[in-house]
């Protein structure tokens, strides 16, 4: 090795430090919910988790523990291979089938995560003279999807409706053959939801498909959890869904892509990170079937999670913070500066709240925050404690009154 590369990455450290940018892990003495035990010098404590994307409470949920060790036992511990090679199992065909069948789409193909669902799903289905139009808050998964393919990328402004029909416009005057709207369905920095009803106007006017990463919706928002595109009524006007199982549908991992057949076809031939990584662990599929079942009847879950999310976000805005406005489980408080943020996640540590501030790049400079999250594994009593915690907290550093 070179000897001045050490030193190299050193210094970029340090000066991310300077920045106060640098992300520190802490470390979990155990299972996810509501509450959870922090490792800490005087010992674990417990703590208060308002920043996991555990919206229905599933993460730790005992009949998906049962379902997950039954195809432990049935399925085995790993595939060990890539499924064109060694195939899959009929778990994985299982979970496909169903998946599709939640999102009311012909088929579905599972990734190893929501990552490499948007990151192999462009490539393959779209050429040189065809056309990505993108919001310009998507996911980092999707920038680096786009990236990889060879087709013409064109972006519009957050939620933007305007900008997205001159895009169209301009993407039609430039030839492209094929336009496709790629849009996350809630934002997860902010929280927004797309507007899809819009969007699929849009997309019906100029002959465009159009694409939603559901990754912050699939289990909790819209009638049985079936997402944004069942929220905003644009329905079957979806024409490609991708979405994790890491996050409401259980929390364990793995991505997806739900589609008309012909699409998924195409992605099982010649999407890269579907060929050429392994199937889902088998006791993560066993489980997450489990967890698409629960969440399609959870309305009691859904229920909790709104009346939560109304709490806490009214407790905040009476005590004086500003959050961003909306109506998703996210509800980010906005601090601006990326110090303040951290010294605010520290106050709030301490008084047994566990949150994560966020601050460039995770957003943009000058727009760091507390972005919190609500859950239904969270108790009523653990809100009050929380929205109490945050005007404690709020007060010492003198941000609210
Ligand atoms: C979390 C998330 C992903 C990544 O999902 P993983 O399955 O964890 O890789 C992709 N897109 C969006 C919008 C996300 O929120």
């Amino acid at each position: 090795m070179p000897n001045d590369f050490l030193g190299h990455l050193r210094n970029a450290l340090s000066d991310i430090e300077g920045e106060g940018l640098y992300k520190r892990e802490r470390l979990i003495a155990g299972a996810q919910g509501g509450r959870i035990e922090l490792q800490s010098a005087g010992g674990n404590r417990q703590v208060i988790n308002l920043c996991a994307n555990n919206y229905l409470g599933l993460a730790n949920h005992p009949e998906i523990l049962a379902a997950a060790k039954a195809g432990l036992d049935t399925f085995g511990f790993g595939m060990a291979s890539v499924r064109f090679i060694c195939g899959a199992q009929t778990l994985h065909r299982e979970l496909e089938q169903r998946i599709a069948r939640y999102l009311n789409k012909d088929d579905a193909i599972l990734f190893a995560a929501c990552f490499d669902a948007n990151g192999g799903i462009f490539e393959p289905l779209f050429g040189p003279e065809d056309a990505i139009i993108s919001d310009s808050l998507n996911h980092a998964s999707i920038i680096d999807g786009v990236r990889l393919s060879k087709a013409r990328r064109y972006r519009f402004a957050n939620g933007d409706m305007d900008e997205l029909e001159d895009v169209l416009k301009l993407a039609e005057r430039e030839g492209a053959r094929f336009k496709i709207i790629v849009t996350d369905g809630v934002f997860s920095m902010d929280g927004y939801v797309a507007n899809l009803a819009a969007i699929c106007d849009l997309a019906g006017r100029y002959g465009a498909l159009v694409m939603v990463d559901d990754c912050h919706a699939t289990g909790h928002l819209g009638p049985q959890g079936r997402g944004t595109p069942a929220l905003t009524g644009a329905g079957g006007r979806v024409d490609i869904v991708t979405g994790t199982f890491g996050k409401s549908l259980g929390g364990a991992m793995g991505g997806f892509v739900a589609a008309a057949q012909p699409i998924i076809d195409v992605l099982r031939q010649r999407s890269r990170p579907y060929l050429f990584s392994n199937s889902l662990a088998p006791a993560v599929a066993a489980g997450s079937l489990k967890a698409i079942d629960i969440a399609e009847a959870a309305d009691d879950r859904r229920a909790l999670l709104a009346s939560h999310t109304v709490r806490f976000r009214n407790g905040l805005a009476e005590a004086g913070f500003e959050l961003l406005p909306g109506e998703t489980p996210i509800i980010p408080v906005m601090l601006h500066d990326a110090r303040r943020a951290q010294d605010m996640a520290r106050e709030l540590d301490a008084r047994g709240v566990y949150v994560a501030g966020f601050f460039y790049p995770v957003v943009p400079a000058g727009k760091a925050r507390i972005r919190t999250q609500m859950s239904a594994a969270l108790t009523d009593a653990d809100v009050t404690l929380a929205i109490d915690a945050f005007k404690d907290a709020g007060r010492t550093l003198r941000l609210i009154q």
